[in-house]
């Protein structure tokens, strides 16, 4: 992919940024992490496991760059502010969020225990809206020539951000809400320099779908097997794993990406299940 962020120096538009990475850790969001450091970004690797988050912040920074662990819940909102105001007291302020953190449970509706559906809509729309409402008055803060500082939000969604499969009601309908919350923060946040999109991966071999294959088998009544050919890659063009490089690689061209040409969008990163 070409970054357009890069211009004749070499250097990457988001150098010397900081950044917030949810539920970066592990998965998704700790190969964020690593790309948005290697483009020369301060990276907060902000999880509830905060040992996994030292330890990434450890990686990063062996490998020559910039990060530090935060441990956070993002469905508690003093946790996430305290964690959001301390990265930006520490390096000065905050030009990118990915909203990532999340979990799977996968049960019919007539079987799913309300308490686990809060707990998705939770982690996954409450966590968005929470870290964003926190970060973004270091973005829309003005400097010394009046502009706003700017920024990029960028929401985990999912191919279920588009489509629904059985079993997944609570994570499809949080999915889908991104969107909302995307399209609404692009209009509001246009005119003061922030931008937004929703990433939406098909399957990604992380620790989130290695936990759903025995239990979809389970529920579904099919091999694990056929879990992986038929439900997770059957609508693929080429039946293959998305990887956490790809999803990645598109979050970090979203953030060097210069202008609100691109905003309120979501990109669908799925070997082809699921075009828009
Ligand atoms: P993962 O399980 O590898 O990582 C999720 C991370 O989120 C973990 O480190 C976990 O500790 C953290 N987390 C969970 N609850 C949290 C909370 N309340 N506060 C802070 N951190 C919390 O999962 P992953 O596959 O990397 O998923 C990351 C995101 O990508 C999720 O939003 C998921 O829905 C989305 N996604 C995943 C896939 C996939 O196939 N793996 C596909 C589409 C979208």
């Amino acid at each position: 992919m070409v970054s357009t962020g890069t211009g004749s120096s070499g250097k990457s538009s988001i150098e010397g940024k900081v950044a917030v990475v949810t539920g970066a850790a592990s998965g998704i969001g700790k190969a964020i992490a690593q790309e948005l450091a290697r483009g020369g970004t301060i990276v907060a690797i902000a999880d509830l496991n905060q040992a996994g988050a030292d330890a990434v912040a450890a990686e990063i920074t062996a490998a020559g760059g910039h990060a530090v662990g935060l441990a956070m819940d993002v469905t508690d909102e003093d946790a996430v502010n305290a964690g959001i105001n301390g990265v930006a007291a520490q390096f000065g302020g905050i030009d990118i969020l990915v909203s990532n953190a999340g979990i799977q449970i996968v049960n019919p509706v007539e079987q799913f225990a309300y308490a686990d559906w809060k707990k998705m809509l939770a982690i996954h729309l409450d966590g968005a809206f929470l870290t964003t409402k926190a970060a973004l008055p270091y973005m829309y803060a003005e400097g010394a020539d009046g502009k706003p500082r700017g920024g990029t939000v960028i929401y985990m969604g999912s191919v279920h951000s588009h489509l629904a499969s059985p079993l997944k009601s609570a994570y499809v309908t949080a999915k889908h809400g991104l969107l909302g919350l995307s399209r609404t923060l692009a209009k509001e946040g246009g005119k003061r320099g922030v931008r937004t999109h929703v990433v939406c991966p098909g399957f990604v071999r992380t620790p989130l779908v290695d936990k759903q294959i025995p239990e979809q088998a389970r529920e579904l009544g099919i091999s694990e097997e056929e879990v992986v050919s038929r439900v997770m890659l059957g609508g693929t063009v080429d039946g293959i794993f998305t990887t956490v490089e790809d999803v990645a690689q598109t979050v970090r061209f979203l953030t060097e990406f210069p202008s609100a040409a691109l905003t309120g969008q979501s990109f669908v990163i799925s070997h082809g299940w699921h075009m828009q």
